[in-house]
């Protein structure tokens, strides 16, 4: 069995009316695989089923799917083939073809190592599979052992494609923990895989095969992801002396760390691991084969060991019968049985295999191989084209007898030369069989094809080829010293740009075949018209090809003016500013009509345009201008009131005064007159009374001198009026006298 038996849930449900679970076979990173039966065909099938945590995503299921579907479209005997993709319920599922055996992962667990021969038998298999589905287009991804079944009748299947492509859009859990051991150094980079990962897994799975071991140990993944990525690949002879240096070559080629220096495919791998199995020799082939065993040891593989091509096949051939049949120089009864025999022998592989035995194309590849050596055999062409019959009659048996005799010569024989065998009889026919035996072996080690090499032999066709390549690379580097050297590829400097005409610019890139893109810009510096800037810019170099942008201005970028009038210079400002505007002044007015600190206007003004580089003058009330106060003097209190209040004054009524001038009622006084005073202050104004009336006292007697006294600090003002000469000085007559008169009246005085 492949993995032991588990009781699982889904075991005994039936998916899709159809398949019925019946024994779990293996638990997988992202899905169990288990032995159901076709219940529409009453046949055996593998059906595996998605997890359900992986099935519920859509994006691996929907992988998953069309994976199936590419995977369902490769046809060949070495891939497991699909034979259905549903989803019953919840569960997301593939039916594939029931492969009863072990994956090769538990037979080397189980056997340690193969011996080369073993080896290359599994690998020519694993490569002939994967070259169908590189054919293709399709990367495995997930190559290792695990993934290769060996069936019990003999049969070597890939399986798993597609899976590690869904898995990469999931979690990194188990499926790529598990693939660290053969994943290659691109991936682990991060680059995509391509089929040159295969090539490097397979490398990998040959050491496996070889040595029994993985090369890196299984540490932890990022140390084994760093010995993928520089640790040189370690060779198996190391652990198996006495392997074969092409063995260790094979695992170096296909272990390269540049995905460029292996085998580009699954397809050049096979002719490389053909060749080298041709090349081996037989001690080589079968090393340590006491204790591992023949390929036909090699139980569920010896159907197996079948070899691929013509060339293979007859050595296989030539092996078995050297082991199995009768001395060749047999009477031709019983020679006949003895082909007959062969043929039962190689019947026993299964069908598939015994139809490809011998094809056209492969007869083809043996008179290639003849060629190589000298003149060909053509009656064999004949004879190989139908190999059933031609095997058990004695015209076959003459024509391996004929090739016995060619490998042991060295050389192609003649009618002659294959005449003779038949006419000498028995009498020395051990000690010929000897000497053939060596000579074949000689002539396996001589006539092939070098060992160390891991390419195939240049034919004409591709000395054609390289012919082909040599003259386009001239071509091309001709052309690339015309494209670098003159053409659109010559670097070229930037010069200084700034502030050219634009017409002037594009005529000089013009000239020198440079292609110029314009770009108009707002730059607030430079003028209209002329170039801001280039790119790339002044002093770096560019290919002519590339071509040049040129950034042109089309002058500064224009704002409006919002509305400001009102606003506090803060708010003005953050206005401004909002349009990128920040350049700033300030100045006051006196306004009757804008509250003090508010703007009253601006410079440009509310809804003409500004640049930011313009500076905006912003004008701030202080508020009413001062006020000269008017003369109210001589007014009534009402027309004063009035003259006042039209220039922004207040009036208030001081106490009245006497008044010789101004008659009673009316404005004697007021403060502040044709003074400047703030808007709004209050003017003081005093009525008048009418003038003081004073008691003129009576200084009659009085000397002139001392009357003028009296009366003078009475109010009054005094004149003398002398009479007579003057010769007296008292006063002897004043008026007004005993009378009321107003202050500061003349009293008059007369001395006699
Ligand atoms: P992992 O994630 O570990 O690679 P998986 O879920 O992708 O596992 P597979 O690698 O396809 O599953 O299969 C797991 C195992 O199931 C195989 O190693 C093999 O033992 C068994 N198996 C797969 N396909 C078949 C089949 N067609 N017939 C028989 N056994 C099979």
């Amino acid at each position: 069995m492949i993995t032991p038996e588990r009781p699982d849930q889904l075991v005994g449900q039936v998916l899709g009316h159809r398949y019925r679970l019946d024994t779990l076979i293996a638990l997988g990173g992202m899905s169990r695989v288990y032995r159901a039966m076709d219940l529409n065909l009453h046949r055996s099938v593998a059906v595996k089923v998605l997890d359900d945590n992986f099935a519920s995503e859509s994006l691996v299921r929907e992988r998953f799917e069309s994976e199936a579907i590419i995977a369902a479209n490769i046809s060949h005997p070495n891939v497991v083939s699909i034979r259905d993709h549903a989803i019953s319920g919840s569960h997301v599922y593939l039916v594939m073809e029931y492969v009863r055996g072990q994956n090769l992962a538990e037979v080397i667990e189980e056997r340690g190592r193969f011996t080369p021969r073993q080896m290359l038998s599994i690998l020519e298999r694993i490569c002939s599979g994967l070259r169908a589905a590189h054919l293709e287009g399709i990367v495995h991804r997930d190559m290792k052992p695990a993934n290769v079944l060996l069936s019990d009748n003999g049969e070597i299947k890939i399986t798993d494609f597609g899976l590690a492509r869904a898995a990469s859009a999931h979690t990194q859990s188990a499926t790529l923990v598990a693939t660290l051991s053969h994943v290659s150094p691109e991936l682990v980079s991060g680059a995509p895989s391509d089929s040159r990962s295969d090539i490097y897994a397979v490398g990998i799975m040959i050491y496996q095969m070889l040595t029994g071991q993985l090369p890196f140990p299984m540490t932890n993944p990022a140390a084994m992801m760093k010995h993928h990525l520089d640790s040189p690949m370690p060779m198996p002879s190391n652990l198996v002396p006495g392997l074969s240096e092409d063995l260790d070559e094979l695992v170096r080629y296909c272990t390269e760390k540049d995905p460029e220096r292996r085998p580009q495919n699954a397809g050049f791998l096979l002719d490389d691991v053909i060749q080298i199995r041709s090349t081996l020799t037989d001690d080589e082939l079968d090393l340590d084969a006491e204790s591992l065993g023949d390929v036909s040891d090699l139980a569920p593989l010896a159907a197996a060991a079948m070899p691929t091509t013509v060339q293979q096949r007859l050595d296989e051939w030539q092996r078995h019968r050297d082991e199995q049949r009768q001395p060749w120089w047999m009477d031709e009864d019983t020679l006949g049985e003895t082909a007959a025999a062969s043929s039962e022998d190689y019947s026993a592989v299964p069908d598939d295999e015994a139809t490809t035995v011998i094809s056209t194309s492969d007869a083809t590849e043996v008179l290639d191989l003849r060629e190589a050596q000298t003149t060909t055999v053509p009656r064999m062409v004949n004879e190989l084209d139908a190999p059933e019959t031609a095997l058990s009659s004695a015209t076959a048996a003459y024509s391996r007898e004929d090739l016995d005799q060619f490998e042991g010569s060295g050389s192609a024989p003649t009618a002659t030369d294959l005449a003779v065998p038949a006419a000498q009889g028995k009498v020395s026919a051990r000690a010929q069989k000897q000497e053939q035996k060596r000579a074949a072996k000689e002539w396996r080690k001589t006539a092939q094809v070098p060992t160390h090499q891991l390419v195939r032999p240049k034919t004409g066709g591709r000395r054609a080829v390289i012919t082909v390549v040599l003259i386009l690379v001239v071509a091309l580097v001709a052309a690339g010293a015309w494209f670098f050297g003159r053409g659109p590829g010559t670097i070229i400097r930037v010069p200084s740009l700034t502030g050219m005409l634009q017409t002037q610019a594009v005529s000089q890139f013009d000239s020198q075949g440079v292609p110029v893109r314009v770009n108009s810009v707002y730059d607030d510096e430079v003028a209209v018209g002329r170039v801001v800037q280039s790119k790339p810019n002044t002093g770096e170099s560019l290919m002519k090809f590339q071509g040049v942008n040129l950034l042109v201005s089309r002058g500064p970028e224009l704002f409006e003016i919002p509305a400001l009038q009102g606003l506090s210079q803060t708010e003005a400002t953050s206005r401004l500013a909002d349009k990128g505007l920040t350049k700033l002044t300030t100045s006051q007015e006196y306004s009757s009509s804008v509250e003090e600190g508010k703007v009253i206007s601006s410079s440009p003004a509310s809804g003409e345009m500004a640049s930011r580089k313009n500076t905006i003058s912003l004008t701030l009330s202080r508020g009413p201008a001062p006020v000269q106060v008017p003369s109210v003097l001589g007014l009534s209190h009402e027309q004063a009131k009035q003259k006042f209040n039209d220039v922004g004054l207040k009036l208030t009524v001081g106490e009245k005064q006497y008044s010789s001038d101004i008659a009673p009622e009316l404005v004697v006084a007021q403060s502040a007159q044709n003074k400047t005073v703030p808007y709004g202050s209050t003017i003081t104004v005093n009525l008048s009374k009418g003038p003081e009336l004073l008691q003129v006292p009576s200084v009659l007697g009085q000397s002139l001198t001392e009357a003028t006294a009296t009366l003078e600090a009475a109010g009054f003002t005094v004149s003398n009026r002398s009479m007579l000469g003057g010769f007296s000085d008292t006063v002897r007559m004043q008026t007004p006298l005993n009378k009321q008169a107003e202050r500061g009246s003349e009293v008059s005085l007369y001395t006699f």
